[in-house]
């Protein structure tokens, strides 16, 4: 083998992510769809002892990345990930629909502005099958379909994106905001806008961390079609979360339960689709006690019931936890306001606790967690922005209506 090459499928956001950083970084690799290539599918396992994680990127030397970051694949290939420049109006931190909206903006407004995303941009939207109630989309639209949309919006403004660029640390200087990478860049900017998000919490039960991959996951879309035609998965948690991606299993699968240790809390109109569908079953007042191993995979799920006491075991194909989500904000603890939970808290004009640091979207306290209002807050922070800048005279009065010229 004298080239990379990329095992994954069509379907698989990171495979697509991974796919397309090698793509930009006019890294050559051959491609192979897992779905369509039984060879392939099989020498995945193998390398695995059994497991399927996508995608599985193999080098010329043998060795291999499985589902690496962008900055993991970018530290095996030696790629230096760094901005054309290290001085910005404006630095934006986390690419999904929050991040992109207010960068966007700043752009028109003729900001120099830097999106720094951890992962692929378009944040967790991104990986959404469906997304139904975005504004202006009346028959829905597929969360990588969105994610693209607002990367090509941003990019027709000039916005200067990185993909693989993880933020260490924020810093107030007496003139600037100082934004270090775990890679050791730094970046300067008169004002920042925090909005990394939130990632799926896990469960925190016995058995799940060795399970990751293995029959225990957080994405149905990235996963689920692992396990088209199977008897059974399950799903954990009773919010939109894991409704929503039920429904999204239950084309899959020939039968999804959803186990929930209290009541379903996901909106009335998703509760409706769920309980009228033939293929998923609920169980509420069910304690998640245990993953029991078989083999390299997942076995069973422990429960019990909190009514009866009664303990039972589930052996499903496959289980996708939905639990709620965790704020992206270690590089924050100590040098910002959280609340207890580790959002970010901010004043009615997105203000964080540090003077110039604003924060929006699903990482900000208080804030609903929806693609709209996310978008809606990347472009409400940006104006207080705006405001701020103006105050410290650092920018004329704002032409918002004006493209940048
Ligand atoms: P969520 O609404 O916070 O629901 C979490 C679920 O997981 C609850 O059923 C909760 O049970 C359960 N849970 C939490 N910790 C658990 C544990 N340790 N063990 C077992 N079960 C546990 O989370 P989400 O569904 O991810 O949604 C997060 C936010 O995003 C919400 O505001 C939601 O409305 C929003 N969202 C919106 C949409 C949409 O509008 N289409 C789609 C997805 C998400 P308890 O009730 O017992 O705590």
């Amino acid at each position: 083998m004298d080239q990379i090459t990329v095992y994954g499928a069509p379907w698989c956001p990171d495979c697509h992510r991974s796919k397309t950083f090698l793509t930009e970084q006019r890294i050559p690799f051959s491609w192979v769809d897992i779905d369509a290539d039984a060879a392939g599918l099989r020498f995945v396992e193998e390398l695995q002892r059994g497991g399927r994680t996508i995608p599985t990127i193999v080098f010329p030397d043998g060795s291999h990345l499985l589902e690496p970051s962008n900055a993991e694949l970018a530290e095996k290939l030696g790629v230096r990930l760094r901005a054309t420049r290290s001085a910005y109006d404006l630095l934006v931190l986390g690419g999904g629909p929050a991040g992109l909206s207010a960068a966007l903006y700043a752009a028109r407004e003729g900001m120099e502005t830097l999106v720094m995303e951890s992962g692929a941009l378009g944040g967790q939207a991104g990986t959404t099958d469906r997304i139904d109630n975005y504004p202006g989309f009346p028959d829905g639209i597929s969360g990588a379909e969105l994610a693209q949309r607002l990367v090509a919006h941003a990019r027709r403004y000039g916005v200067e994106m990185l993909a693989a660029a993880e933020v260490a640390r924020v810093t107030r200087e007496p003139d600037c905001l100082t934004v270090a990478t775990t890679t050791g860049d730094g970046y300067q900017a008169s004002a920042a806008i925090v909005a990394t998000g939130s990632r799926y919490r896990r469960l925190g039960i016995p058995g799940e961390a060795g399970l990751i991959g293995l029959g225990v996951h957080y994405c149905a879309t990235c996963d689920g079609p692992f396990y088209r035609g199977e008897r059974e998965v399950v799903v954990i948690g009773g919010g939109n979360s894991a409704l929503e991606e039920s429904v999204f299993l239950a084309s899959i699968v020939d039968h999804v339960i959803i186990l929930t240790r209290g009541d379903l809390r996901a909106s009335e109109l998703v509760q409706d689709k769920v309980r009228a569908h033939p293929r998923i079953t609920v169980h509420t007042g069910v304690d998640l006690l245990a993953f029991e191993r078989k083999g390299d995979r997942l076995g069973a799920i422990v429960t019990r019931e909190r009514a009866t006491g009664t303990e039972t075991r589930f052996e499903p194909a496959a289980a996708f936890v939905f639990v709620g989500l965790d704020p992206n904000t270690a590089f924050l603890a100590g040098s910002v306001d959280l609340d207890p939970r580790g959002f970010v808290i901010t004043d009615d004009r997105y203000r964080t606790s540090m003077d110039g640091l604003f924060a929006a979207g699903d990482v900000r306290a208080g804030s609903t967690k929806q693609v709209g209002s996310a978008s809606g807050e990347g472009i409400a922070s940006l104006l207080s922005v705006r405001k701020w800048l103006e105050a410290r005279h650092d920018m004329a009065p704002a032409t918002l209506d004006e493209p940048a010229s």
